[in-house]
């Protein structure tokens, strides 16, 4: 198969590679803050407590824990919404905290014992109580779209903006009438954005702040749920514990490719959330 064919396939499992905003009606797509901080807040609780119920500890010590830990991941968000690099980057830290302490709070372990910090293609794992304190590993899906992307003809990597953002970040063809997309933690951005003296440039700044908060998306599914899950197995089979250590497998990717195929680009929550957020 081809590279886009290759490319087309990978970002069709991760769910993620969906047009931007700009082809579509946003004012219709857009929603109240109130309602989408209350989302936010509501899966951390949920994902906290069922997990902690799972573990037969309490559900609501879990879901008070998991709740805040989520508002957190809101206030992140809204910081990414402001539209510059020291915003970008204290925005997705800010949110990739509130991603961990819902993590902490599922697995029952003390305030931000543990936290997962995304910098490109590397997630570093901080256990502030363990005697390794930081260990770094390859996320998989963000190396595999990263090594697609940038194998495809005419691409360049935006040096400005992933340095702005600490995501990676590719200039790629016009093929599709998209502005951007995101895929596993990268971002790309069609060639067509209008460039020029970088960030003051209104258009590029929400496109960039739009394809941050998937990011963020994404952080939250893999630290609260894949991670979760990855630790459960590595406890259970120290087999797997070895490639823990060094490599980061989103375990939710059947998930994101069962509710991508169930609900159509216009009605995906996650597109509302991010059209909300990032003001174009
Ligand atoms: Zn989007």
């Amino acid at each position: 198969m081809s590279t886009r064919a290759w490319f087309a396939v990978f970002a069709t499992l991760l769910g993620t590679a969906t047009p931007s905003s700009a082809q579509i009606s946003e004012d219709a797509r857009q929603t109240s803050d109130s309602r989408i901080a209350a989302v936010n807040v509501a899966l951390g609780a949920l994902t906290a407590g069922t997990l902690s119920a799972a573990r037969h500890k309490s559900f609501w010590k879990g879901f008070a824990r998991g709740g805040a830990g989520g508002a957190v991941v809101y206030a992140g968000k809204r910081l990414i919404g402001e539209g510059n690099p020291s915003s970008w980057w204290a925005g997705r830290q800010l949110a990739a905290l509130g991603s961990s302490e819902v993590a902490n709070a599922a697995e029952g372990l003390p305030f931000l014992q543990r936290i997962v910090i995304p910098i490109g293609p590397v997630r570093l794992h901080v256990d502030r109580l363990a005697k390794r304190k930081v260990t770094p590993k390859l996320d998989l899906s963000s190396t595999i779209a990263t090594v697609i992307i940038a194998s495809r003809d005419r691409t360049r990597l935006a040096i400005n903006e992933s340095l702005a953002t600490g995501a990676i970040v590719f200039v790629v063809p016009e093929t599709s009438g998209t502005v951007g997309t995101h895929t596993a933690g990268v971002v790309s951005l069609s060639e067509l954005v209008p460039d020029g003296k970088f960030p003051p440039l209104p258009t590029k700044r929400g496109v960039i702040s739009h394809e941050l908060i998937h990011a963020v998306q994404y952080d939250f599914v893999f630290t609260a749920w894949s991670d979760v899950m990855q630790h459960a197995i590595g406890k259970r089979f120290p087999a797997v514990g070895l490639v823990n250590r060094y490599v980061d497998v989103n375990l939710t990717l059947p998930l994101q490719l069962g509710v991508n195929s169930l609900i159509d680009y216009h009605d995906r929550p996650w597109e509302t959330e991010a059209l909300s957020i990032a003001k174009q």
